[in-house]
């Protein structure tokens, strides 16, 4: 088990551990900042670092359980290392991509009043599908509706739920494949925007804090994927 600090503060970009297993080419942690791919979003990359020896994360993963995180690293691993503090560090340019990115996809979400059936987060560019009317879709309507979402800086915030809270809320699940993770019993709820609620959804991904750190966001192509499912991309311009 693991304790996933991003889920209190998804800006850490240090802090120490200790090693509680190691395998060939992976590092499991008491505690860790790196992001594991789940949900459309990618994992984190960045260093585990014991004194002299540092090495290199190029990809995070879920193990077993949610709360099982596998740090994959290059190179041999020392298996002595077990039992022992260490520094870890995570790619925070990259991860601050992911977040404003991930934070974009739940505003797209909370234009379209549909079934999710498949998100991609990356640097960048994502997109997320949506079982849809495409009659629905009016890309500059929407543009104009982000810029406005954005330009009013709302707050962006998490709040825990029971698992039974949760089932008995089936709005708060918006992906048609996915369910969020429930871990101890909890879901993750993220919100945005606090008077006027512009999304609320169950979500274990990492975040911003305000829609305003995520200028110059815009929608891409609209894809045809079949009869309603359409492909929506967004982009930083
Ligand atoms: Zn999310």
């Amino acid at each position: 088990m693991t304790e996933l600090l991003f889920n209190n503060d998804a800006y850490l970009t240090q802090s120490e551990a200790v090693v509680t297993n190691v395998d060939q080419n992976s590092i499991q942690l008491n505690r860790t900042i790196f992001y594991a791919e789940s949900g459309g979003q990618p994992g984190d990359k960045g260093e585990i670092i014991l004194g002299d020896q540092i090495y290199k994360v190029t990809d995070t993963q879920k193990g077993n359980s949610p709360n099982e995180i596998i740090h994959l690293v290059d190179g041999d691993i020392d298996q002595s290392i077990v039992g022992k503090e260490c520094e870890i560090k995570i790619d925070w340019e990259l991860r601050q991509s992911h977040m404003r990115m991930h934070t974009s996809c739940h505003i797209l979400c909370s234009l379209i009043d549909a079934l999710i059936t498949g998100a991609s987060v990356g640097a960048q560019k994502s997109r997320v599908d949506f079982d849809v009317d495409p009659s629905l879709l009016d890309k500059e309507v929407m543009n104009q509706q982000i810029e406005e979402i954005i330009k009013n800086n709302f707050p962006v915030f998490t709040k825990q739920i029971s698992g039974d809270e949760f089932r008995d809320n089936p709005h708060l699940a918006k992906g048609a494949a996915v369910s969020p993770p429930i871990i101890d019993n909890k879901v993750q709820i993220i919100q945005i925007g606090e008077d006027k609620i512009v999304d609320i959804q169950a979500c274990g991904g990492t975040h911003v804090k305000s829609t305003g750190e995520i200028e110059g966001l815009e929608i891409g192509k609209i894809e045809n994927k079949g009869k309603r499912n359409r492909r929506v991309n967004i982009r930083f311009k």
